[in-house]
């Protein structure tokens, strides 16, 4: 199988006389049987990038090719791929069995060679028992297998998915999650995948891209993405609360560096932060990363307001001088609507440049 890579993509729109640049010089490879994830908030470009390397969308520049082959003129029918969106559109009037073979009986294909086909690819979507059934008698998960299925049998080269769990209740995406990664994994593709849910950007990638305004912000494991964003925009974008943002000001720097957070202060023993001695900067922590004290002076002091118990954790929302705090709690913990101490844990502080977002330390 080959790669894919894209070099210097930009695609702009016009749109009444308005030039929109949807795609901002985007540079990505997804190596064989890779799995990248691009993940960013609506509009930031992902469907688009998605379609230029689907062969949907024509580049305004740059070059896209799949291992040797620069593909960037080509049609859609000369790429090879298998594209699954959001809206699975089967046929209607046909069976599952029909609807995988369909494509495969136009293109010529032998009654013996589609069935064959199709029956190795029902088991693999484990829909072997659904193949005698009109698509109106299935789930969406049913449905968005069966279209995989319709793909895989043409032997795909590349897999590229468009948000095609959006549609889908929690606990069927949770279903259709492994298959989709079973699935890739098996046929050894490179796949580019694209959705706004961080949580299926972070479980089923190799590596997640994330993409803000047209352009990548940082490209890495899921793991890194979250532990060492690349910048404010990364941090507050991944992660569920979002990682909160405070203004500080770094002291002086002694192998440890301090850093004061409203009269607040912190030590951090981190490399690199000689030069920003005495600079104002944006100060950032995942909630999971504050504790809840009894007593209001052991941290900022702060007023319960609310608790969301989830069953694994519990978000806990605080009043303070800062505004509204939302902590990750135990999921035992219940405050009394009293006043309590947040605790910053040091060793998670993340700072960024106050102009340009980027990550400091
Ligand atoms: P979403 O998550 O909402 O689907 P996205 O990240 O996939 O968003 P795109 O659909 O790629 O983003 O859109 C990127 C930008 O390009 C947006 O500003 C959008 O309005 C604009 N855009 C997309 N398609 C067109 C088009 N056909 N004509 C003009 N502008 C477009």
């Amino acid at each position: 199988m080959p790669d894919i890579e894209i070099r210097n993509l930009t695609k702009v729109y016009n749109e009444s006389g308005n030039s929109i640049v949807a795609v901002d010089d985007v540079d990505l490879t997804i190596e064989d049987g890779e799995f990248v994830t691009l993940v960013g908030p609506s509009g930031c470009g992902k469907t688009t990038t998605l379609r230029c390397v689907a062969g949907l969308n024509k580049p305004t520049s740059g070059t896209i090719k799949f291992g040797d082959r620069d593909v960037t003129q080509k049609p859609v029918q000369e790429r090879n791929i298998a594209l699954l969106f959001q809206d699975i559109a089967l046929y209607p009037h046909m069976s599952v069995q029909e609807n995988m073979a369909y494509g495969l009986k136009i293109s010529g294909f032998s009654r013996e060679e589609r069935m064959a086909r199709v029956e190795e690819a029902a088991e693999l979507l484990q829909i072997t028992d659904q193949l005698k059934k009109m698509p109106a008698d299935l789930s969406g998960g049913q449905q968005q297998r069966v279209a995989l299925g319709r793909s895989l049998v043409r032997d795909p080269e590349i897999f590229l998915f468009d948000e095609p769990m959006s549609d889908l209740d929690a606990k069927l995406k949770a279903e259709l999650r492994p298959v989709i990664e079973k699935v890739t994994d098996e046929i050894g593709c490179p796949t580019l995948y694209v959705t706004h849910d961080q949580e299926e950007a972070m479980t089923m990638s190799d590596r997640v891209a994330v993409i803000n305004d047209g352009e990548l912000a940082q490209v890495a494991p899921p793991k890194e993405v979250y532990d060492e964003p690349a910048s404010q925009f990364v941090s507050q974008f991944i992660g569920q609360p979002s990682t909160q943002f405070f203004e500080g000001n770094v002291g002086a720097v002694n192998g440890t560096a301090e850093l004061d957070v409203g009269g607040y202060e912190y030590a951090l023993a981190r490399d690199g932060l000689e030069g920003w001695a005495g600079e104002d900067v944006r100060v950032g922590l995942r909630p999971q990363y504050i504790r809840v004290s009894d007593d209001p002076d052991a941290g900022i002091p702060a007023t319960h307001l609310l608790d969301e118990p989830l069953g694994d954790a519990t978000h806990s929302f605080f009043d303070t001088e800062f505004g509204e705090i939302v902590v990750v709690t135990d999921p035992d913990f219940e405050g009394n609507g009293g006043e309590y101490g947040l605790v910053f844990e040091d060793d998670y502080i993340q700072l960024y440049d106050n102009d340009s977002g980027v990550r400091i330390a």
